[in-house]
């Protein structure tokens, strides 16, 4: 039998650890180089702690990116049915919320439990605390680290993107892949909270309302999500808010203005709106305007909904115009936010944006560019909503990539 081809992972993430397992059980020599002091920090941190790590309903239109097709591709040969049976296989039994994927335990731990253990059973090298700086390809691979220099005959990039660095993902994959001659789209903070122009914020921080969410950049609406909308003392935040978030992120970078229209009763229609208010004006003639409104919505929100439909407060109900009511109704269906910002990202879940798929091979997630290079993951351009998407998307390329280039070398062996 033929040496071994030496594999080298950079990256103990998602996709990195995955990649690395599925390389060595198809019997390449794999090592991980990982510049934490501990391979895949992130997991713990997902899902709130839980690890959402998976969803059931799962398509490409849970996904962005410039080349839908690639991830069409990705997803069809590495599944949510796939992933599944990975994690089951490796000791973790599912648990189902609303089509949100969880370990049965609750613990992300769990996940990365049963991964490094994977990872230690196969043999396969992990080098801590080990930043690479710099790749080259000549015969080989020649990979500069913090701690020495490694040589490899295929690499696997899965250094992830550039959201919450804390966690190790500094960017530093992007000029390793520009390196190799592969290029890029713009990288914005996604899954990210937004800032709002206004005063008012600071009156309703804390209020968190049951709202739709729609993003309006040059007067079209690009997305919508209903949920939990959390109003900060800078702007909003909530799973809807993320879920809408590279939209604005794009276009602030684009330099244009996104406007964020909320839905505060999106369960009614502005006509049935009206009518409830005016039913209850004519139920309620002896309160002010600001105490027609308690029980509807949150206390700290009123004064700002009816500011913004020019109703002072203290007014009595029998000085409100019928034109005043109605607008009042339009108001709280679409009450519009300016958003002037975004976290960082520092408080980022994800990117949008990266390395342009249509560089690489769907089938095998190896470079168009460089033979025996690898991409995986958040590196690239690809971006799912919340939801267990973007651990989906880390876990098929890891699978795919670590697969075809352990694979590629065994076929090429068997050839020689
Ligand atoms: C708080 C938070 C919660 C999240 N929750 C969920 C969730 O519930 N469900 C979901 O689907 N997604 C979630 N995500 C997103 C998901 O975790 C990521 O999309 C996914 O982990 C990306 O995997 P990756 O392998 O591409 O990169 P990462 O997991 O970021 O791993 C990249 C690794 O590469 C290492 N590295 C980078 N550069 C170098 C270098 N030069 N040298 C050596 N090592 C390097 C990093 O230290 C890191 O360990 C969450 C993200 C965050 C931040």
């Amino acid at each position: 039998m033929g040496k071994k081809r030496k594999i080298v992972v950079i990256g103990g993430g998602a996709s990195g650890m995955t990649a690395a397992i599925m390389a060595a059980r198809n019997g390449a020599e794999v090592t991980i180089l990982e510049q934490k002091d501990r391979l895949g920090k992130k997991i713990l941190s997902t899902g709130n702690g839980k690890c959402n790590y998976t969803n059931a309903n799962m398509d490409v239109s849970f996904f962005r990116g410039e080349d839908p097709s690639f991830v069409s591709s990705v997803l069809h040969k590495f599944s949510t049915e796939d992933t599944l049976t990975f994690f089951e296989k490796l000791g973790v039994l599912s648990k189902k919320r609303n089509g949100y994927y969880y370990p049965k335990s609750d613990q992300a731990s769990a996940v990365l439990d049963v991964l490094c253990m994977e990872i230690k059973k196969l043999g396969i090298k992990v080098c801590c605390n080990t930043k690479v700086l710099s790749v080259q390809k000549k015969k080989d691979f020649l990979i500069k680290t913090s701690e020495g220099t490694y040589l490899a005959d295929a690499l696997i990039l899965s250094t992830g993107g550039k959201a919450s660095p804390v966690l190790g993902s500094d960017g530093s994959g992007y000029v390793l892949a520009k390196s190799f001659g592969h290029s890029m789209t713009p990288v914005v903070p996604a899954l990210v909270q937004l800032h709002g122009k206004g005063t008012f914020f600071k009156m309703v921080s804390g209020v968190r309302a049951d709202a739709q969410i729609s993003l309006y950049v040059d007067g079209k609406c690009l997305a919508s999500d209903t949920g939990e909308l959390q109003l900060t003392n800078y702007g909003i935040s909530g799973i809807p808010v993320f879920q809408i978030s590279r939209y604005a992120s794009f276009a602030l970078y684009e330099n244009k203005r996104p406007l964020a229209v909320i839905d505060f009763l999106p369960e009614y229609s502005t006509r049935s709106l009206t009518a409830l208010l005016e039913k209850r004006r004519k139920e309620n003639t002896a309160k002010t305007a600001e105490e027609f409104l308690i029980g509807i919505f949150n206390r700290k929100l009123i004064p700002v909904l009816l500011r913004a439909s020019g109703i002072r407060s203290d007014l009595s109900l029998h000085e409100i115009t019928k034109e005043a009511m109605e607008k009042l109704a339009v108001k709280c269906k679409t009450f519009e936010i300016e958003i002037i910002g975004t976290n960082s990202f520092e408080q980022a879940q994800i990117c949008a944006g990266g390395v342009r798929t249509r560089e690489l091979h769907p089938e095998t997630m190896e470079s168009q560019i460089v033979k025996d290079l690898y991409l995986t993951g958040e590196l690239l351009d690809v971006d799912g909503i919340c939801g267990g998407y973007n651990l989906q998307w880390a876990w098929s390329t890891g699978v795919i990539a670590g697969t075809a280039a352990a694979c590629f070398e065994r076929k090429e062996r068997e050839n020689r």
